[in-house]
């Protein structure tokens, strides 16, 4: 039962075997933590403060008297004693391409990253699609994971309380996580860890049993500044603060208006996400591949040229996106984020007619990207 887990020695010992059954459900790693974050809600408010958080105003709802939930799981989850973070591995093998096609990527010139991670990013026609988000949503697989992982611990303990999370819900993962040892929180304010870079997903349990939490690691970032440097919006505006209305992450998924001219030709052609960040990080050089399938990349993703992407009609995007996360933003918010990155792509005809067909579409929101495109052309 979950009192005979109360005691130090118990807790270590149940500690190690739910770490076992992680593995063996696929987990890259466990950690433990309290439900203490200290200064988060500080951290946060100052943050909101700011207004860096943009439309997303999610971030700042679920207060209370007691403050925001977000920075306190105990008002998110009463009776919480201890919280379980899991990390999965996301980073898909991509085809190398060739290594002339890179020569001119500042970041691969500085020997950070791999020629793999670089092919679409350098060639202006391919559309560059966060790493994370090449493949099936991870939220299923991690959520069903995360209640086998709570299943064998009743199993072992007997009925305890916990509620599982993944993104679901207003938590402060990247510090629940630092908390429990499985990284630091990196200058681009993404969790980081030594061995695994920061190519991962985490999700978490939070439980009412007592288990001790793990020691959190120091801060390895040093004097390194590559993913301020490496940021095309300079969206990091200080070390650990991101200015998340500059973020292209958020400007290309987040965002449901017109992009802001100013920032639009800094998108390149990133047309869902940005791995810039993490792609500057040296930590990630050696980051591990995913050992799921299900985070392979599909429907040549990894390979997709605009005006392909830019072709497809609404009934394609939801049948070729079923499962993955880009279908979240919907069509509308897809072709607007393609026709930016078509406006940023070099000049040919393919490029002007694929804009010039989708000149007259329903949507104001397309049709004054695609304009804003088109006249980027026939300036030149
Ligand atoms: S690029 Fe450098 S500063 Fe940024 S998170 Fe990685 S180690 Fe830290």
């Amino acid at each position: 039962m979950v009192g005979m887990h109360g005691n130090e020695e118990n807790s270590a010992a149940l500690k190690e075997d739910i770490r076992r059954w992680g593995r063996e459900l696929g987990f890259d790693a466990i950690g433990f933590s309290g439900t203490r974050l200290d200064g988060a809600e500080q951290t946060l408010d100052a943050w909101l403060a700011a207004g860096f958080h943009g439309e997303m105003d999610y971030m700042a709802a679920h207060v209370t008297p007691a403050g925001n939930k977000r920075a306190l799981p105990t008002e998110l989850v009463p009776g919480t004693r201890s919280i379980i973070t899991a990390r999965i591995n996301y980073r898909p093998a991509i085809r190398s391409g060739e290594e002339s096609v890179l020569g001119s990527t500042a970041l691969l010139r500085r020997g950070f990253i791999s020629a793999d991670f670089f092919e679409n990013l350098a060639d202006e026609e391919r559309a560059y699609i966060s790493r994370y988000a090449l493949g099936r949503d991870y939220h299923k697989l991690l959520r069903a994971r995360l209640q086998k992982l709570a299943d064998r611990i009743t199993g072992e303990v007997g009925e305890f309380a916990y509620r599982v999370f993944t993104d679901s819900a207003p938590v402060m993962e990247v510090g629940l996580a630092q908390n429990s040892g499985l990284g630091w929180r990196g200058k681009h304010t993404l969790l980081l860890d030594r061995d695994a870079g920061s190519y991962f997903f985490l999700g978490e349990i939070f439980t009412d049993l007592a288990l001790a939490p793990d020691t959190p690691v120091t801060d390895h970032c040093g004097t390194c500044a590559a993913c301020i440097d490496a940021c095309p919006t300079e969206a990091i505006v200080a070390p650990y603060r991101l200015d998340a209305r500059l973020c292209i992450s958020y400007l290309t998924i987040e965002l449901k208006g017109s992009i802001p001219e100013p920032l639009r030709s800094l998108l390149g052609n990133r047309i869902y996400g940005c791995d810039d960040c993490q792609l500057a990080c040296p930590w990630n050089r050696f980051a591990p591949l995913t050992r799921e399938g299900d985070f392979a990349p599909r429907h040549g993703l990894d390979q997709a040229r605009l005006v392909e992407l830019f072709a497809w009609e609404e009934n394609d995007f939801n049948e070729k996106l079923a499962g993955s996360p880009i279908r979240r933003i919907g069509y509308e918010r897809w072709l607007r984020n393609i026709a930016v990155a078509l406006g940023n792509a070099p000049n040919s005809d393919e490029t002007i007619s694929a804009l010039r067909s989708r000149a007259d579409h329903s949507s104001a929101l397309v049709r004054k990207h695609v304009a804003w495109a088109l006249a980027r052309h026939t300036a030149d």
